[in-house]
């Protein structure tokens, strides 16, 4: 079947994603893709949607290795479907798999937009290179991402907040038990709605300060976005739920004493007059929303300092009175503002236990600027062609 998607032409990342992403050998940014619609389109279900559990009727996939050579071959956009696998495929027992999260927006004029894809782009591709896997081109990422949205319109949720979810992954299809690179691999992306991050309010939660588990050491995969670090922070996640906390607090692993991260997202507190986050030093994931809630605060003048902050740094501030506020921050709720930090001998209480003023703040912002409903002076939305 002949759509739109497979005759329109491709403008091309803007100019801002080719400063920023990876260099890679390829003259052809296009990417032509093969369509296979469904015959019924079912469009987007009334209801609650949640998170991460409505999808669309398609999938974009790509393939490297196998019969098609060793390079990126046969994109197409076609029915939703299961995955077939060997059971031997590599992804199964060594986890060569990365995956990313993005997501797309009906703007308040009714066009559809991406947020900062092409740093999602850059990352995947250095998110490949990190667990040996063929980077995907940026601009072929950010065309298939572009196409398979377009072909979904009729799913991208229009209340305010809500959202298309992205989740472009990658997985090694080799059926081989040999522990090197795998030869095969499958590029795919899927789509979902899913409602505002804070349909029932902009609620503190609780957060376990973590002393025991670690989810990152230097030299380790932590600055890469991969299955296997998800799968290492699931245990101090669920003993933290058992004792009533929403997530943990992760600590270095080599001193614990370091903040790193809290949960999947990136930290920030707030002490004084000054905002801190920790820099990027390997073990942290290098968050898109992280990088621009720097800028939106650096361009309100606030102190905002990238350096390491200890968990000791934090209770004392706590003690003088300054500690004022801690959140999370990540592409899925944007801000994720902390009441409280727990510890063996009780809670820390964050400010007056209500979501901090810059949480707030920057959280509207972005998704403000999502939906350009604010001016784009950062050149962050891309217009889905
Ligand atoms: C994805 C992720 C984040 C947030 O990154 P965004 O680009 O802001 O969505 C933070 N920490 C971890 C561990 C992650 O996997």
């Amino acid at each position: 079947m002949q759509t739109e998607a497979t005759t329109s032409r491709h403008d091309g990342p803007a100019d801002s994603s080719r400063r920023s992403a990876p260099r890679v050998e390829t003259a052809d940014a296009s990417l032509s893709v093969d369509v296979k619609l469904v015959p019924s389109p079912r469009g987007c279900p009334p209801g609650k949607l949640g998170f991460g559990r409505v999808f669309t009727d398609h999938i974009f996939q790509m393939d490297w290795g196998g019969e098609g050579g060793q390079k990126w071959h046969a994109p197409r956009i076609v029915p939703w479907s299961q995955l077939s696998l060997e059971p031997s495929a590599a992804v199964l027992h060594y986890a060569q798999s990365i995956f990313e999260g993005l997501k797309a927006f009906r703007g308040a004029d009714g066009k559809l937009r991406t947020f900062r894809p092409e740093r999602h782009a850059a990352r995947f591709y250095r998110s490949a290179e990190r667990i040996c896997m063929p980077p995907v081109p940026p601009e072929q990422f950010i065309a298939a991402v572009d196409k398979l949205v377009r072909i979904e319109e009729a799913w991208v949720p229009t209340a305010p907040g809500a959202s298309l979810y992205i989740r472009p992954t990658m997985i090694a299809t080799e059926g081989f038990l040999g522990v090197r690179p795998a030869q095969a691999y499958t590029f795919f992306v899927i789509v979902g709605p899913v409602d505002a991050y804070y349909a029932e309010g902009f609620g503190p939660v609780r957060i376990w300060v973590e002393q025991t588990q670690v989810r990152a050491a230097p030299g380790g995969l932590g600055e890469a976005k991969t299955g296997a670090n998800y799968a290492a922070s699931l245990q101090a996640a669920e003993f933290a739920k058992k004792k009533g906390y929403a997530q943990v607090l992760w600590l270095d692993a080599v001193e614990r004493r370091y903040v790193e991260e809290v949960g999947t997202m990136n930290f920030f507190v707030r002490i004084g007059d000054e905002v801190i986050t920790p820099p990027l030093e390997g073990t942290i994931l290098p968050g898109v929303t992280r990088e621009s809630i720097i800028a939106l605060l650096r361009e309100r003048g606030v102190t905002m300092t990238e350096r390491r902050i200890t968990i000791d740094e934090i209770r004392a501030a706590h003690a003088a009175g300054t500690l004022r506020e801690v959140f999370g921050t990540g592409t899925a709720a944007v801000v994720s503002p902390v009441g409280a930090l727990g510890f063996a001998d009780g809670d820390l209480q964050i400010g007056d236990g209500q979501p901090g003023e810059f949480a707030r703040l920057l959280h509207d912002e972005i998704v403000a600027i999502q939906r350009l409903e604010t001016p784009d002076r950062f050149g962050w939305t891309h217009d889905v062609p």
